[in-house]
Parts: C-alpha cells; structure tokens; sequence
C-alpha cells in the first residue's frame, strides 16, 4: 500500500472550492438563512472496495422567501450557476432541479414546490489516496523455534497469532460492498484459540486439544 502523492491535497482543493461555491450560491439565493455552512469536514468513504475512495459532501438547508415563488427560484439557481461557469442541467419533477457541474464537482439545488425548503447538496469526484493494498499473510508471531518453554504452536493458526482469515485486519473482501466484518473473529483480530499468542501451554490442553499433538500426547 502505498501513497498516491497530491491526492488528499487534491480532494481537499476540490472541497474548498465546492464549499465556497455553495456559500456563494446561498448568500445570493437565500441569504436570509440565520446559519451558513459550517466548516468542510473531513472527505468521507464513498467506496469501501479496495482501494477505499473518498470525496467531500455538503448538505444545507437554506429557505426561500415568501416573496420568490419556487419556479423563480429555480430560475435563479440555475442563472447564477452558469454566471458561476458550471455547466446547468434543469429538471422539473416534484420540485425544481438545477444541478452544475465544473471540475467534475456536482452541486444541485432543490427547491421545493410546496414549501419553502430550498435544499443544496454537492459532492467532489471520489479519489483513492492509497494503492490497493493485497491481503499478505503476515509473519507469524511463534515458530517451533521460538516457542516459550512448555509450549506448543496453536493447533489453529500454527503460530500466527492472527486471525487466520482476515489476518487481523478485521474486515474481508466483499464483491458489492467492498468490505464486511470478519466472520470469523467479529473484529478481535486475533487467533480466538491462543487470543492472539500463537501458543498453547502443552499442559494444560483440554482432552480434546490433545488430539492435534499425536507426537505430543500418543501413548
Ligand atoms: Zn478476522
Ligand atoms: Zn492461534
């Protein structure tokens, strides 16, 4: 796994500018709205598939006047998006839809035909910022050579201490989601036999234990 130079910073340049953007358009279309949108946050996970990609989102909730009827508004939105240079696509369905597009940054704008609810929402391109990472199978933690006295490897990892199916990760490959909780450890981690030490203490191994050590315990 390694770091794709400029990304972060790039998706981070993307969200400034779509945050600005929005601010403007809400001091001109709505800018009666007691609150304006707060910080840019962190960018979010959009795609759980490895390699993770992320982007920026913005919701706000602005308000329209009783003055501006919600067809106006919608002609508003979508004039000063273009004065904005973003390229305007216009929808009427059960409220007016202006969405812009510049620098693959999508910006919409709703405004409601039954109340006054004027809602702006915008997203970045999703970026990676890592390689993909392969899923290694770490170093184990005991060999037979490194064993503590009076101990034996975990009949289950054989000394890797780790989960052996998401070698503690705690997550494994999904095909749709890209991710999903190990099933087999429910995120500890670790080996659910030896909890992550790679060995077991030969003398006290259950009855049934036993039986993973023939050369141990036959006879
Ligand atoms: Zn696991
Ligand atoms: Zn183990």
């Amino acid at each position: 796994m390694a770091e794709i130079p400029g990304a972060r910073a790039e998706l981070d340049r993307l969200g400034r500018f779509m945050h600005a953007q929005v601010r403007e358009l809400v001091s001109r279309l709505t800018p009666e709205a007691q609150v304006s949108p707060g910080e840019l946050g962190p960018p979010a996970v959009s795609d759980w598939h490895e390699p993770l990609q992320f982007r920026h989102t913005m919701t706000f909730r602005g308000a329209r006047p009783d003055t501006v009827p919600p067809a106006e508004m919608g002609r508003r939105a979508a004039e000063a998006l273009a004065d904005a240079g973003w390229a305007v696509e216009e929808e009427i369905a059960d409220a007016y839809f202006t969405t812009g597009r510049r620098d693959e940054v999508v910006l919409r704008v709703r405004v409601s035909m039954i109340s006054d609810v004027v809602l702006y929402q915008a997203e970045t391109p999703s970026m990676a910022f890592h390689t993909p990472e392969p899923l290694v199978r770490p170093e184990p933690l005991r060999t037979a050579d490194t064993l503590d006295p009076g101990y034996v490897l975990c009949y289950e990892c054989d000394g890797l201490g780790w989960c052996s199916s998401c070698y503690g990760r705690s997550w494994v490959p999904d095909a749709e989601r890209g991710r999903r909780r190990c099933p087999e450890c429910h995120e500890d981690r670790v080996c659910p036999i030896c909890r992550g030490s790679g060995e077991k203490y030969a003398a006290t191994l259950q009855y049934y234990e036993r039986g993973y050590y023939p050369e141990l315990f036959e006879g």
